[in-house]
Formats: C-alpha cells, structure tokens, sequence
C-alpha cells in the first residue's frame, strides 16, 4: 500500500533527501580529496610534453621516422600508416632540444599540436574518478565512465548472479603481475552445447581505454538489452574478454596514462614490455611489421608466446578451435576493419568473404552516423604486421573470420576519449559488430 504524502511529510521527505545527496557529495570529495595525494605519488603528469605533427612523405622519410624510433625509445610516434603523410608524435620536454634539431636537420615539416599535456591528461584523469564515485559498485555504467581491470572483474564476477542460466565467468589464467585473466560466456540459456563461437578480446594495447567499454557495452547489448539482440544468440554464444593487457590498463590507471605494453621487463633494463599484438606464434618475428628491440613500441618478445597474456588469448582461442566462427579484436585508433593477412601482401583464400562480413559492418555504420571506415588486409590498408593476434587467430586456429576492429578517434591523442565521448563511440560501433555478427550467423549457420 502507497501512503499518500501530507505537505508535511513531503517536506520531511525532501529534507531528509536533501541531507542524503549533500551527505554523499560531501563523502565523494573527500574520497577525491584523499585519493589526490596517492595520485600524485605515482602518477606520470606529463608536465611540458608536447603532441607534434610531422608530415612524412615517401619511403625515404617513413624509414627515417622508423630510425628515429628505434634510436629514441622517449620519442613515443603514433604507429605510421600506409597511404597517409601525418604522424604524430608525443616528446618529453627533456628530448625536445634534440627534437627538433633532428627535424630541422632534414628539413621535415612539422607543427605543435598540444603545448603541455599536463593539464589536459589530469582534467581527464580528475573527471573519471570523479564520475566514478557516484556509481555503486560492483555496478557498471559503461556510458558514465572508464573502469580499471579490477574493477571489470569485479562486474563480470557479479554477472552469474544476475543471469544464471545465461553467463558463466571463467579465468583461464594470471598476468606477468598476477592479475586474474577472466573470460565472459554468453548464451541464450536453452542449455545447447558447442555451437558456434564469436569471441571478443579488447585492451590488448593498454591505452586504448574505448577497447574494454566497446567489450563491456557488447556484454551489456547481450544480456541486459536481449529483447533487441536475441537472435544474435538463437545459433550462437558469444565469448568476451574484455581485458587482455591486465597490468599494461591498470598501469595507464595508476601511473602513465600512454602506456601500451604488457609490463614485464625485457632483456633491456630501461625498456619493459612486449607488444602482445606481436607475440603471436604464427609467422612471428619478421622484422617487416615487428621488432626485436625492447624499446620499440612493437616489440615483438623474445619468442612467440613468452608474455603470460599472450598465452592466455591463445588457450582461449583454442579451446574454441573448431567453432570459432568470428574472432575481433577491439583497439583503437582509426576506423579500419582488419583482415588477415598481417605479415604478407598475399590474401588469404576466403579473403572475399571475409570482405563481405567487413563490408556488412561499413555499410550499417555509414547508413547509421556517416561514419567512414576503411577495410581490407592489415597489410594493405595500415601497415605489416607480424605476431599479431588476428593472423593467429586465422592461420593457427583457422577462424572462418578474423578482424582487429580500430574503434574511431577521440581525445586530444585518438586513444584517449573524454567520458563525454563514450556514448557515441560505442553505440556507433555496435551498430557495425552487431551487422558484421548477423552477417557471420547468416552466412554461416549452425
Ligand atoms: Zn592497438
């Protein structure tokens, strides 16, 4: 039975709600307040860094850049990409005299995008905290903010409780720094076994933050909105991981936010990490598309597989051998769809096909926002890769269809998007994986 409310009693009740929002506000800056010196602690401010712009035309000034790379770990350049003659670049103050020097010693072009990154990268970094204090854990409001790996856990731990008969959690392994590496499964609950498999892996590169949302607002989709997405599980399960890099992501949280690695030391001191998406067993270690330095960003380990994240993605992706229908891998930047093969110009032989599913994707964006993606092998339209997740994924574990899918650009870097920017990210991005899935389901029925 409702109680109809007297005017005093309304007034009771507002004040009463009046004091539960000031008490909660006044709780949440405090917490802010007392997490500042924490954060300041560990935290890389990037003071005085700067984003430049370089314009690179030709062979000659793209092998440079890749000198340039090589001889200056600090210099951190955005992966180069085929076809397009603006790279950008983020410098530390203390390699900025040198810098430039080298720049204007061979006459390249360039301009200064961002002056100081400092107050750019705390506003961001002070607007997610706060925006988190007021989501209720182990809740996840995906469009609200970006979640640390533990967090994530914590919400796919909560899931078997609200879906029982739809998800099962399962950890197929640890991180170099012992985080717990867990794997999501999704069906529609009517109890049918081994059919067909799409898996979904995401923050394999660790500052790619839109990566585990895309993975998490694709959780969401399927169980939460199921009303609009049940046929997309009628035939299928679906298999999410949202976080890959566990200690590369929870180290963009707590200390340098432009982090791409996994975090375990190399046989070079000064340089940790590998680039998992070069660690891959199958046709690893070409220098065209990878690197035996530990202080290039590609990196590829000293031998296929020895990151334990990359170990963990293989198991995962063999123990669905044999009904692994579609595999992507969520990164950003760039709005590409990308095909086998990474380390050869040759195509695969269902490379056509493979295309259709990639062309079902581009045409419902496009009809969807006017977003433009380009597609095609990783070869051709972004640059060679070798050791990279998707060649395995085709070559090793023979996927009908393998994809990395790069999310759109956001943020004053392309991979670092404001809260603000999540919603359109995402929901543009379902529409193209909910396309190129049904695409899968229709051409390869179970
Ligand atoms: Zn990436």
């Amino acid at each position: 039975m409702r109680l109809a409310l007297t005017p005093v009693s309304l007034l009771a009740q507002s004040i009463s709600d009046f004091w539960a929002i000031m008490s909660s506000l006044l709780l949440g800056l405090l917490t802010l307040l007392l997490l500042q010196p924490v954060v300041l602690f560990a935290w890389q401010d990037y003071k005085d860094y700067k984003l430049y712009e370089l314009k690179i035309e030709g062979a000659e000034e793209q092998n440079l850049v890749r000198k340039w790379s090589k001889e200056n770990p600090l210099w951190d350049f955005h992966e180069p990409k085929r076809n397009e003659s603006l790279l950008n670049v983020m410098i530390p103050p203390e390699e900025a005299k040198r810098f430039l020097e080298t720049l204007r010693n061979y006459h390249l072009e360039y301009k200064v995008l961002i002056e100081d990154l400092a107050p750019l990268v705390h506003a961001q970094r002070t607007e997610n905290l706060s925006k988190k204090l007021f989501i209720p854990w182990p809740h996840i409001d995906v469009l609200s903010a970006f979640y640390t790996h533990s967090e994530i856990n914590d919400y796919l731990d909560s899931l078997p409780e609200r879906f029982p008969k739809r998800v099962q959690v399962k950890q197929f392994g640890w991180s170099y720094e012992r985080r717990p590496l867990k794997v999501l499964t999704i069906t529609n609950g009517d109890g049918r076994r081994n059919k067909p498999v799409i898996l979904i892996d995401g923050t394999v590169h660790a500052r790619e933050w839109i990566s585990p949302s895309m993975a998490l607002y694709i959780i969401q989709q399927l169980l939460d909105n199921y009303g609009d997405n049940q046929e997309l599980l009628q035939d299928y399960d679906w298999v999410i991981m949202p976080v890959v890099n566990a200690d590369g992501y929870e180290y963009t949280h707590t200390d340098s936010r432009y982090w791409r690695k996994s975090r375990r030391p190399t046989s070079n001191p000064d340089c940790i990490g590998t680039d998992i998406n070069r660690n891959f067993g199958y046709e690893w270690g070409h220098d065209e598309g990878s690197s035996s330095d530990p202080c290039e960003p590609i990196y590829r380990g000293e031998r296929p597989f020895d990151q334990p994240e990359s170990q963990v993605l293989r198991d995962v992706m063999l123990h669905y051998k044999g009904r692994l229908n579609f595999y992507l891998s969520l990164h950003s930047y760039g709005n590409y769809f990308l095909l086998p093969w990474g380390y050869t110009s040759d195509f695969p032989d269902t490379y056509q096909d493979m295309m259709s599913v990639a062309d079902a994707g581009a045409k419902a964006i496009i009809y969807s926002t006017n977003g433009i993606y380009s597609y095609g092998s990783t070869y051709y339209v972004l640059y060679p890769t070798s050791g990279d997740t998707a060649d395995f994924a085709f070559g090793v574990v023979n996927a009908t269809v393998a994809m990395t899918m790069e999310l759109p650009a956001a943020g004053f870097q392309g991979f670092d998007p404001w809260v603000s920017h999540i919603e359109r990210l995402v929901t543009e991005s379902w529409v193209g994986v909910r396309a190129m899935a049904a695409e899968v389901i229709r051409r390869y029925p179970a």
